[in-house]
């Protein structure tokens, strides 16, 4: 006998006994199970998979979004000139036409980054990985 948590659709919930899984998905299927409380035949098991599964999409999210960023920051790297501490000045230049137009990363302080972006120059900021070591 295996013991089941049901739930109607109306969201009652009860207990039922069965002999195997099988007996329990046949029995669902015929709508020979019907809840105690409003003899409703739409019953299906409990709480548990939906609640374990969450747990699993979010573990999955987290490593997609990782695998999203270490993307972008592979793009970036490839498609952009490191300008390293001299970012400010020389996204300044740039957008003044006093250097080559071209992509550039490099680092700034959050001040510069705010003082750039008051000054109309677009800067976008780069999402850092732990343990990234860059
Ligand atoms: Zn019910």
């Amino acid at each position: 006998m295996i013991h089941y948590t049901l739930v109607c659709d109306d969201g009652h919930d009860f207990d039922g006994w069965f002999r195997d899984s099988e007996t329990f998905e046949s029995q669902s299927a015929q709508g020979l199970i019907s809840c105690p409380f409003c003899a409703s035949t739409h019953v299906s098991r409990g709480v548990m998979a939906p609640a374990v599964s969450r747990v699993g999409a979010r573990a999955d999210d987290a490593v997609k979004l990782r695998e999203m960023i270490r993307e972008l920051r592979e793009k970036v790297v490839a498609g952009t000139e490191d300008v390293g501490e001299r970012f400010p000045e020389e996204a300044r230049k740039i957008d003044g036409g006093a250097a080559v137009q071209r992509p550039i990363r490099g680092r700034a302080t959050f001040e510069e980054a705010k003082a750039l972006l008051e000054d109309g120059i677009e800067i976008l900021p780069l999402p850092e990985l732990p343990n990234d070591g860059n």
